[in-house]
């Protein structure tokens, strides 16, 4: 079977074959960079990087782009509010860049703290004006725009495929709050800014349409145009980019280079929900990767909890699910530690034998359909546990098996074996001293200071040092 994906642009599952033979061009739009990352924008990150281990794992030669957009955004994806940036720095008395700087860390901070691999480019808007610039040149030579109250607006009505994607009827669609009153249609959307729409801009440039900044959406189009080619393979986002800023670059794009399809699959993750509804940035009040942190979970409880819903399905968050990740993470390593260390049961047959590597082979090759069947990690981790449960397996097979499978799940499974066997550790006590981790970070999580002071106490009494970390309590052997 060969990897088919759910694409949004014909609603349906395909086999991705990519327009050049074993390579894989992949854009993901990447994050506004004036806050925290909160858990929601993770779950698309986390995506990302499932379909990028996927092709990779498929022998494809993968280009990953990921943009950083620290210019241009408004609160309304629709051209209205305030911008983003702007409005952070003000708050935060800092300037744009500054806070552009920290929160591009802090966003890596978290994806490396969550196993999510590093884009092959990643590209930040303020460093592509020219390629911008010359992109909107493109569509304007070719007739698409017009110039109303000191912007530049890309109009709709020239490109009679607008909103393809979203199944859009214009028809029904007279009127968006809050619209512009220069636009000539409600969807058209500005390419070039000039200081007519903020008086506050921070960062400007001059262009052929008068000093200003780039519109969101022509951020998108001319990096992944630089980076990747007039035509690519798979660009990716969340739910919420189908009906404006993916529609706005497909338009843009296409009336720039007069080629279609500008990108030949599309993938959107669901939203990650609260029990009380959306999650947003700008809202304040929303989870960080750090809050789960100090809540007593690792980040890669997270990870596990996000595979174990499919990426099309909106997944609902709670403490109670994520106890329940961090459960079955903590029983999938406990297992492992104990097969690598001879704790359990080993298959009859020999691990050399033809029957043991094809018992693994029939886990392994069911794991792989999972991921075939476009992404479907919740099947992944099932097989992952058939394996680890079917007791015929021997360790040797079983483990080797599982590391395989871990290149794409990226739950760092090898390297938890290879830390308890560093620390020479029975990984029945290791287990337990991972239990009084835990409860000791919920004591801390309920203010139960003398409670979490006597864990910690107990298990040096036992020789047992515990360092508190941004990624969560480690644990070594030391002197007292
Ligand atoms: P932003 O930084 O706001 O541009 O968002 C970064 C990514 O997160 C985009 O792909 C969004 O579509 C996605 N996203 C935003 N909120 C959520 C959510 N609650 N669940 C899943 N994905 C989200
Ligand atoms: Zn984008």
């Amino acid at each position: 079977m060969a990897l088919t994906l759910f694409n949004t642009l014909g609603r349906e599952l395909q086999p991705f074959e990519p327009l050049i033979p074993g390579k894989a061009s992949f854009y993901g739009c990447g994050p506004t960079v004036y806050n925290y990352a909160h858990i929601g924008n993770l779950r698309a990150y986390v995506l990302h990087d499932i379909l990028v281990r996927t092709l990779r794992r498929r022998g494809f030669a993968v280009t990953h782009v990921m943009n950083i957009t620290d210019v241009g955004h408004l609160s309304g994806d629709n051209d209205e509010g305030d911008d983003k940036m702007v409005r952070s720095a003000e708050e935060r008395g800092k300037s744009v860049l500054e806070v552009a700087d920290f929160y591009t860390q802090a966003f890596f901070n978290d994806t490396d703290r969550m196993n999510i691999s590093r884009p092959t480019v990643v590209c930040r808007a303020t460093e592509y004006i020219p390629d911008m610039i010359a992109l909107i040149k493109r569509i304007e030579e070719r007739g698409f725009t017009y110039f109303a109250g000191g912007n530049l607006y890309f109009d709709i009505s020239r490109f009679p495929a607008y909103g393809e994607l979203a199944r859009l009827r214009l028809d029904e669609l007279k009127t968006r709050t809050g619209v512009d009153e220069n636009k000539r249609n409600p969807q058209d959307f500005v390419l070039w800014f000039t200081k007519s729409k903020f008086e506050n801009q921070a960062l400007v440039w001059d262009s052929p349409w008068g000093r200003g900044y780039p519109g969101w959406h022509i951020e998108c189009s001319a990096m992944s145009v630089k980076c990747l080619g007039e035509t690519f393979d798979i660009h990716a986002g969340g739910i919420d980019h189908v009906p404006i800023h993916h529609t706005n670059e497909i338009a843009q794009s296409e009336a720039a280079t007069g080629k279609h399809p500008w990108v030949k699959y599309w993938l959107h993750n669901e939203f990650l929900v609260l029990d009380k509804g959306k999650m947003s940035k700008s809202a304040g009040g929303f989870l960080t990767l750090q809050s789960l942190i100090d809540a007593g979970y690792a980040p890669l409880d997270y990870r596990y909890f996000l595979l174990s819903g499919h990426y099309r399905s909106q997944l609902q968050f709670s403490y109670q699910s994520l106890d329940g990740a961090r459960n079955a993470r903590k029983s999938l390593l406990d297992r492992i530690r104990a097969l690598a260390a001879g704790f359990l049961p080993s298959g009859g047959d020999s691990a050399g034998s033809a029957s043991a590597q094809s018992k693994a082979e029939t886990y392994c090759s069911a794991f792989d359909k999972a991921l075939d069947d476009d992404l479907s990690t919740p099947r992944a981790l099932a097989e992952l546990w058939g394996l680890l449960r079917d007791s015929s397996v021997p360790a040797e097979v079983a483990l080797a098996t599982v590391f395989n499978m871990d290149q794409v799940l990226g739950l760092d499974l090898a390297e938890a074996v290879e830390r308890h066997k560093a620390s020479g550790e029975n990984p029945e006590v290791a287990s337990e001293i991972e239990a009084l981790i835990a409860e000791r970070a919920l004591a801390k999580k309920a203010k139960n200071f003398v409670q979490a002071d006597s864990i910690r106490q107990r298990l040096r009494e036992q020789g047992i040092i515990l360092e508190d970390r941004s990624a969560g309590t480690t644990w070594r052997r030391g002197a007292v």
